[in-house]
Formats: C-alpha cells, sequence, structure tokens
C-alpha cells in the first residue's frame, strides 16, 4: 500500500511539479551558452540544497558550471543519478514557444530532453522528505552541462562515480511508448579530410587532382558500411570543399556520424575506417575521430534492473515496458564500465529537439512516484 501512498501524495502535488517545470524551462540553457547555463545550474543548486542534499559546484571554464549532488545514508557504495542541464535550443526560443499546459501536454523547449525528468527528481526528492521515505544507498546525482554536445569535460566526473555505484539511473526520457530504456547504440564521429592538387578548370584541367571527387568516392564507400540488420549505420552529414567553380578543388572534408550497437562491432567498424585511403594517385586521405560513447549492451545486469523496476511500477498499478534507442545517453560511459544502468526513467512525452517537444502532464507524478520506489529499495 505504500506504493499507492507516494503515488496520491506525487498526484496532490502535480501542480508544485509543473510549477518546477516552468521554473526548468524559462531558465533557458544552450549547452554552449555558459552565462544562461550557470544562471539555471546556480537556481538548481538552491532547490536541491532545500531540499536537504548536499549541493557541490564543480566550476568549470568552457562550460556551464556542473554539481555533485549527495543524499541519503552514509555508506561505501552509492547509486548513481544521471540529468543534464543543458538543452539544444538558443535563448529567446522560449519567448517563441512560450511553456504552456494544454490538452494534457506540457509543452515548451527543453520540457523533454530532460527538464521534465529534472522536475520528476525534484519532486521524488520532495515526497521522500515529505513521508520519511529513506534511500536504501547513499545517492551521488551529476547535473552536467554539455550533454548535448558530447559530455567532454563532464565524462572523466561521470566515469569517476559510475566505478563506485551498485547502480546507475538516467533520467532521460523513455522511449515514445513510455518504455524505459536497456540499451543504446554508441556514437562516434570522424572528420574525414581530402587534399588534391588545384588547377584552372579551363586552362590545365588535367593537371590538377580534384578534392571533391575524391571526397564523393570516400562518401559512397562510408554509406556502403552502412548495416541495417547488424544495427550499424554511417551516416555522412556534412559536406563541403572547393574554392570556385573555375578551380580544381584542392580541399574537401565531411563529417561523419557513425553509430553501433556493440563493443565488437565498434571496434572492426573503427579498424575498417582508420585503412581508409585515397583510391587515386595524387591524394591525401585523413581521418580523425572515433567512437565517443560507447554502445550501452543489454547485459543480464541491466535487464535485471528493468525487472525490478517493472515489478514496482505493477505495484502501483501501470505497466513500463523496456525499449532501447539508437541515440546514446551519458549512462553509455558508465555501462561501458561494467556498471548497470537503468535508462529512461525521465519524463514521458515526445518532440526532443523539435518544436512540438512535450510531456505528458498525467505521467510526471507515476515516473517520479516510481522513482521514489525505486530509490527506496534498489541496493
Ligand atoms: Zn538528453
Amino acid at each position: 500500500m505504500e506504493s499507492r501512498l507516494i503515488l496520491s501524495h506525487l498526484q496532490a502535488r502535480l501542480p508544485a511539479i509543473l510549477e518546477d517545470l516552468r521554473e526548468l524551462v524559462e531558465r533557458e540553457s544552450p549547452s554552449l551558452d555558459k552565462p544562461a547555463v550557470d544562471r539555471l545550474v546556480d537556481y538548481l543548486g538552491g532547490r536541491l540544497s532545500d531540499l536537504g542534499a548536499r549541493v557541490e559546484l564543480i566550476r568549470s571554464r568552457d562550460y556551464g558550471h556542473h554539481l555533485r549532488v549527495r543524499w541519503g545514508p552514509p555508506g561505501p557504495v552509492q547509486g548513481l543519478l544521471l540529468c543534464h542541464t543543458d538543452t539544444v535550443w538558443p535563448v529567446g526560443e522560449v519567448n517563441r514557444r512560450p511553456f504552456r499546459v494544454s490538452d494534457g501536454w506540457a509543452w515548451g523547449p527543453g520540457t523533454h530532453d530532460m527538464k521534465g525528468g529534472i522536475a520528476q527528481l525534484l519532486a521524488a526528492m520532495g515526497a521522500m522528505r515529505d513521508l520519511g521515505i529513506g534511500p536504501a544507498l547513499p545517492l551521488v546525482a551529476i547535473f552536467n552541462s554539455e550533454e548535448e554536445v558530447g559530455s567532454p569535460e563532464s565524462r572523466e566526473l561521470i566515469e569517476e562515480e559510475g566505478r563506485r555505484s551498485r547502480y546507475c539511473l538516467v533520467l532521460e526520457p523513455p522511449t515514445g511508448d513510455g518504455h524505459l530504456k536497456t540499451f543504446r547504440k554508441g556514437v562516434g564521429g570522424f572528420r574525414l579530410r581530402v587534399t588534391g592538387k588545384p588547377a584552372h578548370a579551363g586552362a590545365d584541367h588535367a593537371q590538377g587532382v580534384s578534392a571533391i571527387q575524391e571526397l564523393a568516392h570516400q562518401v559512397l564507400r562510408l554509406h556502403s558500411l552502412t548495416d541495417y540488420a547488424a544495427g550499424l549505420t554511417v551516416n555522412v552529414g556534412v559536406v563541403r570543399g572547393g574554392t570556385r567553380s573555375n578551380v580544381v578543388a584542392e580541399t574537401a572534408e565531411a563529417e561523419v556520424d557513425f553509430r553501433v550497437p556493440s563493443l565488437t562491432l565498434a571496434d572492426a567498424i573503427l579498424q575498417r575506417m582508420k585503412a581508409i585511403g585515397p583510391t587515386s594517385p595524387g591524394l591525401q586521405v585523413s581521418l580523425e575521430g572515433g567512437l565517443n560513447r560507447p554502445p550501452m549492451e543489454r547485459t543480464p545486469a541491466i535487464v535485471a534492473l528493468y525487472r525490478q523496476a517493472a515489478d514496482l511500477a505493477a505495484e502501483m498499478g501501470f505497466a513500463v515496458g523496456e525499449g532501447g534507442t539508437g541515440g546514446a545517453s551519458d549512462g553509455n560511459f558508465v555501462a561501458a564500465l561494467g556498471t548497470p544502468v537503468l535508462d529512461g526513467l525521465g519524463a514521458m512525452g515526445s518532440g526532443g529537439h523539435a518544436l512540438d517537444e512535450r510531456v505528458l502532464v498525467e505521467q510526471l507524478p507515476w515516473r517520479a512516484a516510481l522513482l521514489v520506489r525505486i530509490l527506496q529499495t534498489f541496493n
């Protein structure tokens, strides 16, 4: 019956949860706008310390500050929660698309990815305080500020805490159907540079070696590595090169994204990428980059976390399914260390990184209540 009590407490708190979400959304926080992210992080740090957590500001020079937040009992092992404060939206987006609640949805930039998840965590912490529920393990939450640009700075911090943790919960959104995520593909990126020999396209055409022609060959070669059945994709998303139409292009380059479901396949694809060379003489081809976030593979330990969470949801009277995605999260870093990760514990909704971004209002207290039960029982 305790889970019903937690749920009804959180359902009664729904207006306050929405008010928190509004505050978070209206404090806009694009990854590369440090003063804006810092303002949100300051505000959030205050809210978390009001909830009784010990808040540590981890200063960043290049990005917004990060937070490391601790609460719960003392002890040698811990549970880890991951949130990111940054969004993909520039300051001013919220004037174009103000936060609003209508038709059962809360709309606005960053609601789904992932300020709804942060609002749920604040609600869960508040409910635990109000109802006198302690977590089973000491807890650490990291709020990093540059997840949307690959977590270049906070990765080390996340891995450091990940190594000490018995489990890791990620407050990124669930799948569109509300399923928790037990696997995510790994993501890598390359920059491909081609150098040829410039020449006048009229007077000396035969003397030139076109970098653009070579880039075209290389793009086809890269795209042919895609294997949907194996879950492997390679995408050249950006190309540029040349100077003028009457010059044989000396340089050209491409930006490449690839996604892999397993480390084994990642190694294989990296070998093939690194073996890349020019298709004809007089050209130089270089490739720079690698795997950014390793794949989060669906291990038995991860499935076990999902099953425990699904049982807790069932006690409360709702079914939560299991799913995964081609997109990576910071959970990928932790999963690669062997610590089991349960992802998708954030707000159910849709339109992350899109103009119709929104979260399902009615689900907010359910998901916050599930989080309370997880924190109370996972050990
Ligand atoms: Zn996100």
